[in-house]
């Protein structure tokens, strides 16, 4: 007997209702774009990348090819070698003045895995995360992954981009699980200092149920004085309920070695584990190896660098400043600026299109003007627009100029 298929129609594809809700980043749409412009053959000039435009050191390339010839080129131990986690525990005691035991480090195919494990780890279906904006737009793509519910919270210019104790105690539900804080911020490049840190840590020892994710990722990016700490180091009451993550990609110029780790409380990083070994095994053997070498290897390099971020960042801060209708805050670390662009709001442009968000400035300049940046929209603040400056002086100063011009475009 045959069976007569000719009338049965295939379903439309439909994903499942965790993703459905999650569209491709704007910041991937805007670079895609951006991209094809470029390929035409226009002169775009793109300040999108969240990466380091320097090269891996040469000593941690070597540790690599190392170990390649050394034959590591097999499954290592599940969260990370015995030997990349001795060099994390070093790290955090180090640099941090936090202990945490090896057994309560783990290591994943970068930052945001160990995100993203965490929080398929901790999360049932409605709880929620609090996570003040602007934000990396991760974060709260993560949660709704793993079901649970992003609960944002806006924290204007005015307050540093920092969230306050009063908010995140309006925030706290019996359903709350984690809060997120990132310092220095992608986007907005604000960090917190201890005494920013001490109301909001305060809050979370009034509320147990509350654990604390802290992304440390821009920890060696930070200008002037500005000093780094980290809340495990600032309140040890509450380090069992801290996740400290961090990762090489950005200090070590290493995004795509792809290793981020974090230190936490053991079970909750045997729990991680679990969801690691049914998603992507161990991190790769190579760059884990090579990680070592950047951990426990010479750090001069950083101070150099950081030195030309900085000039970098001046430069920018500047150029934004003295563009009527944009208002730029000097960020404390990372390598971005999250200038406001209220002013040029309601103009509009040599084309006649009026200039109503955030989004349509950022196109405008785009089209108009050949600069490539992202809107505040894309993480959760308007009316903002972020600049990567790691990119080389001479392009910034041309970026800004072509800003300028097409902001006194607008009428
Ligand atoms: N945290 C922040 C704040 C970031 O900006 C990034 C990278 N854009 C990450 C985590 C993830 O870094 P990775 O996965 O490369 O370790």
């Amino acid at each position: 007997m045959s069976i007569n298929t000719s009338k049965v129609e295939e379903a439309a594809f439909q994903p499942a209702s965790r993703i459905s809700s999650i569209g491709v980043s704007e910041i991937v749409k805007l670079g895609a774009k951006a991209q094809a412009l470029k390929r035409e053959g226009r002169p775009v000039i793109i300040l999108g990348a969240g990466e380091p435009d320097f090269d891996t050191p040469d000593h941690i390339k070597e540790a690599a090819w190392k170990a390649l010839q050394a034959g590591q080129t097999k499954y290592t131990a599940l969260d990370g070698t015995p030997e990349l986690k001795a060099a994390i525990r070093d790290k955090f005691g180090r640099e941090n003045g936090v202990d945490y035991a090896l057994d309560e480090i783990t290591v994943a195919t970068g930052a945001k895995q160990i995100l993203f494990n965490a929080l398929m780890a901790t999360l049932n279906p409605g709880d929620e995360v609090v996570i003040p904006t602007p934000y990396w737009t991760s974060y709260s793509d993560i949660v709704q992954i793993a079901e649970g519910k992003p609960v944002l919270i806006a924290c204007d210019a005015k307050a540093g981009f920092r969230l306050q104790a009063e908010e995140l105690e309006a925030a706290i539900t019996p359903k709350t699980r984690w809060l997120i804080l990132n310092s220095p911020s992608n986007p907005s490049g604000a960090a917190y200092r201890e005494e920013d840190y001490r109301p909001l840590l305060d809050v979370l020892l009034r509320h147990p149920h509350v654990w604390l994710l802290v992304d440390d990722m821009y920890e060696h990016i930070v200008y002037d004085d500005f000093r780094f700490v980290t809340p495990a180091a600032i309140e040890p009451r509450l380090k069992n309920r801290i996740l400290t993550v961090n990762g090489v990609s950005k200090a070590y110029a290493m995004t795509g070695w792809r290793i981020g780790y974090a230190g936490g409380p053991r079970d909750l990083i045997k729990a991680m584990a679990v969801v690691q070994s049914q998603a992507t095994s161990c991190p790769s053997s190579v760059s884990q190896a090579a990680s070592v070498a950047a951990l426990n290897g010479p750090q001069d390099f950083l101070a150099e660098r950081k030195a030309s971020f900085q000039r970098r960042r001046d430069l920018v801060v500047a150029g934004l400043n003295a563009i009527e209708g944009l208002d730029c805050r000097v960020p404390e670390g990372a390598f971005y600026t999250f200038s406001g662009c209220a002013g040029v709001l309601g103009k509009t442009t040599p084309g006649g299109k009026l200039i109503a968000t955030d989004a349509d400035f950022c196109a405008y300049l785009l089209e108009d003007a050949n600069v490539a940046v992202v809107p505040g929209s894309a993480f959760g603040l308007s009316p903002f627009f972020r600049i990567s400056y790691a990119s080389a002086e001479s392009e910034l100063i041309e970026a800004l100029k072509r800003i300028a011009e097409a902001c006194s475009r607008l009428r």
